[in-house]
């Protein structure tokens, strides 16, 4: 398995457009995108489109080194008879640099398994490619009281059996469940309090200076109006966006918080 470490611009700011924007609409995005969003050396901007449009995507950012791109998913194998799925390799070849992985709507819809997710992490780092883990608790069990036990299970189990040299070239996206697409966003105090618990089982895992350097994000229902607030709360390193970045003007607003 490659090991290497990488360094990514904090903040981070992300936009999955989920099962949004074709190719075309990929391209009209990106033409008022650009003129809304000047480029900045002081944060790294990354795009999750559907892997239909990645090709349109990368086109329209050719120019534009700033704004970074992912996949919303990908197989662990690296090849073979998995019919409407993509590789690792392959979308690293297509110019992924990230993939997300575990998003809830995975977990929740398509029955992905803390399983799947580790090793859905693996292959991303074999490719070179860093996976975004996202993680977070559904609203039963915030009301039982289990937030950290749910997001340390899932963080051990995206991370298990990576050296430490790989668990610190991941991201971690914070995304309580409750908060996705719900218009209901975690206070930055819950926020802050997650992404603490995150960092503190990253640090006993890689050590502390490797797990400041890992970008923790908080996703879910962020808007222009609140993502100044998360993006300050304590160990809050950057936003996944999902609705919003669907929005040129309101996603370069994020961009640019
Ligand atoms: C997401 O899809 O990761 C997400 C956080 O969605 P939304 O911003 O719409 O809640």
């Amino acid at each position: 398995m490659t090991t290497f470490a990488v360094t990514v611009q904090k903040p981070v700011i992300a936009g999955n457009w989920k099962m949004h924007k074709g190719p075309l609409e990929a391209r009209e995005f990106f033409a008022s995108f650009l003129s809304a969003h000047a480029p900045r050396d002081d944060r790294a901007v990354i795009f999750f489109p559907p892997a239909i449009s990645f090709a349109a995507a990368a086109e329209a950012v050719r120019d534009r080194p700033d704004l970074l791109l992912g996949v919303q998913n990908i197989h662990w194998e690296p090849k073979g008879a998995f019919t409407g799925e993509i590789s690792a390799a392959m979308a690293a070849e297509a110019g992924a640099a990230f993939a997300l992985v575990g998003h809830s709507e995975r977990r929740h819809i398509f029955k992905e398994t803390d399983e799947d997710v580790r090793r859905k992490t693996a292959a991303a780092l074999a490719a070179g490619i860093v996976p975004v883990i996202c993680l977070g608790e559904t609203i039963q069990e915030r009301e039982a009281g289990r937030v950290e036990e749910v997001i340390v299970r899932q963080l051990d189990a995206a991370l298990d059996g990576l050296a430490p040299s790989e668990a610190a070239a991941t991201l971690i996206a914070y995304e309580p469940v409750w908060a996705i697409g719900t218009g209901v966003n975690a206070t930055p105090e819950d926020a802050a309090h997650a992404h603490g618990v995150l960092r503190s089982r990253l640090a006993e895992r890689i050590g502390e200076d490797a797990a400041r350097n890992v970008p923790i994000l908080y996703g879910g229902s962020v808007k222009p109006e609140n993502a100044g607030a998360l993006l300050a709360a304590a160990d809050v390193d950057g936003l996944l966006v999902g609705g919003a970045s669907l929005e040129p003007r309101a996603f370069a607003a994020i961009a640019g918080v």
